[in-house]
């Protein structure tokens, strides 16, 4: 079910995904990246007690809070995209599902309490080496307020969405999904993959 949409730029180039570490997070010694016998990408390896430095991608899970027909959005008041609106979201913590996580970041961004839903979209942003996973969510009643990382807390009709001004990509994508959806009475799961990768290979 669903789509699922890529955009890249520039096209993919020879890249090294392994982002520079220098000292051992366990025994401070320094490390060297080097290859591995039976794994396809070089890790980094501390040179005194030889623990293995694995980079993975981070979840960021967040959700569109609908309270009678609006939708609940959140400018931001930190880096990056200060004063641009988003939807309450963020890195998901240990020991949470990606709905707790995606419940709690509304509370402690919007002051909201919310219902999560189903799920409505998983975007890779392979740039930033972080999935971030969206739902619907359902706002009982409104009250909401701004977080200590949010300058301004506010209900939007769809026609209201100041498209111009939306923080992130994966934000947008979630959005027009969630207001298509909407439109035609479906709940569709949707996909995308952004990808404007510069590191050097
Ligand atoms: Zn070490």
């Amino acid at each position: 079910m669903g789509n699922h949409v890529w955009v890249r730029f520039p096209p993919p180039a020879p890249f090294n995904p392994a982002r520079p570490v220098k000292f051992c997070s366990h025994c401070g010694q320094p490390v060297t990246l080097r290859a591995i016998e039976g794994d396809h990408l070089p890790r980094y390896v501390c040179d005194g007690c030889g623990t293995v430095h694995y980079q993975n991608p981070k979840l960021v899970v967040g959700c569109v809070p609908e309270y009678e027909g609006k939708i609940l959005l959140c400018r931001r008041a930190i880096e990056p995209r200060h004063g641009y609106w988003t939807i309450p979201a963020g890195f998901m913590e240990n020991g949470e599902t990606t709905q707790d996580g995606a419940r709690r970041e509304s509370l402690e961004e919007a002051l909201a309490e919310v219902e999560i839903g189903s799920l409505l979209a998983v975007v890779h942003v392979l740039h930033a080496d972080q999935v971030h996973v969206m739902f619907r969510a359902r706002l009982p009643e409104p009250r909401f307020g701004a977080g200590a990382e949010s300058l301004e807390v506010m209900l939007y009709e769809e026609s209201a969405i100041p498209w111009a001004d939306i923080a992130f990509r994966s934000v947008e994508f979630a959005l027009r999904r969630y207001f298509e959806d909407r439109q035609r009475g479906v709940e569709g799961h949707h996909f995308a993959s952004l990808d404007y990768r510069r590191r050097a290979p």
